[in-house]
């Protein structure tokens, strides 16, 4: 469907929820009733940045910080696998401990496993994502954020909108199926920024799309801001599927973590992978981007997912490619 940035904003303005049944049957027609599941794995809460909204900015005193070795992610992996799972998601924070050469071995060993592999971990130059990607990684995630150039600044004190587009071309580049996305709910973010960073995703031809409310974390500066409103991020996520069709867009997290339903709607409302956590307990209190972070077992999973008369899919690609 061709739509204007004035049709995208009247659409998140309006009251009309019917959206949500359109972006419904676009991911049914484009990429079926299957639930591509993702394992994910926090395996450092280190971060050099300073992202406003993020409670594992490096100036949080109050995280207890950790970082997993290659063993023990390989572990966690190899638990993964025996699970059942076949695609691994490896994120963390900036920790620059990890350096290219211990990146590229535990990509490495986890390649070994016979899964498919994406990395979240930030923003590298050029020569660190080729590396990866030559060691065996094959997808990437980077979220843009926020598109808007001087919300991005506020945001993100120390850093580049441009550096971060940089990035995702870079990944394009490289061949790497590249997943981005946005907040929806920041301060001071306005319905045509929305509509700017889904005209984004869509001019950068994103293979994977995560829509993230905001949710206030109390040791960061944007405590006492407004968590993001569910409908409006599932607005966002409905016309993603609408306009992109045919990508991977995951019923994330922090929409579960604002309603006990929201991954439920996120799947009825476009969304058609999940990312279920397998860092350990102890490990995954720690990665507290914002508080009270769900996670279901894979159990109440499968319930949920065959209850909206879905199925999960056991292959390890679920690409667009
Ligand atoms: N460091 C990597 C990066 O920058 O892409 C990956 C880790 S980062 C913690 C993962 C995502 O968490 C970010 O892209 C951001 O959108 C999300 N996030 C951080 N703080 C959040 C908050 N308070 N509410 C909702 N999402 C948040």
């Amino acid at each position: 469907m061709e739509l204007s940035k004035k049709n995208i904003i009247d659409i998140l303005k309006s009251s009309d929820t019917s959206i949500f049944q359109e972006a419904d049957a676009v991911r049914k027609k484009f990429v079926g009733d299957g639930v591509h599941l993702r394992g994910l794995i926090e395996f450092s809460n280190i971060c050099r940045c300073e992202c406003l909204y993020c409670g594992l900015q490096s100036s949080n005193k109050d995280v207890k910080r950790y970082r997993l070795s290659k063993s023990e992610i390989l572990d966690i992996t190899q638990k993964g696998v025996d699970e059942g799972f076949k695609t691994i998601v490896l994120q963390s924070g900036e920790d620059i401990f990890f350096d290219t050469k211990l990146m590229c071995d535990i990509i490495e060993g986890i390649k070994q496993l016979n899964v498919a592999l994406t990395l979240s971990i930030g923003e590298k130059s050029f020569e660190e994502y080729k590396a990866y990607k030559d060691a065996g990684a094959d997808r990437y995630l980077l979220r843009i954020e926020t598109t808007d150039e001087n919300l991005y600044k506020q945001m993100h004190p120390y850093g580049s909108l441009a550096n971060r587009k940089r990035c995702l071309k870079d990944l394009k580049r490289l061949g790497y199926e590249t997943g981005t996305g946005c907040l929806v709910g920041l301060p001071n973010q306005s319905l045509e920024s929305l509509a700017n960073d889904i005209l984004f995703f869509e001019e950068l031809n994103a293979d994977m799309i995560g829509i993230g409310p905001f949710i206030p974390h109390p040791n960061t500066p944007l405590k006492n801001d407004q968590a993001g409103n569910l409908a409006l991020a599932l607005k966002v996520m409905a016309l993603t599927r609408i306009i992109l069709k045919d990508i991977n867009i995951p019923a994330t997290t922090a929409m579960e973590t604002l309603s006990p339903n929201g991954r439920m709607l996120a799947l009825q409302s476009g969304a058609n992978v999940v990312m279920p956590n397998l860092t350990d307990d102890f490990h995954k209190k720690m990665y507290e981007i914002y508080p009270n972070k769900l996670s279901g077992s894979r159990k109440d999973l499968e319930k949920l997912i065959n209850s909206i008369n879905r199925y999960i899919v056991v292959d390890n690609c679920g690409s667009r490619n």
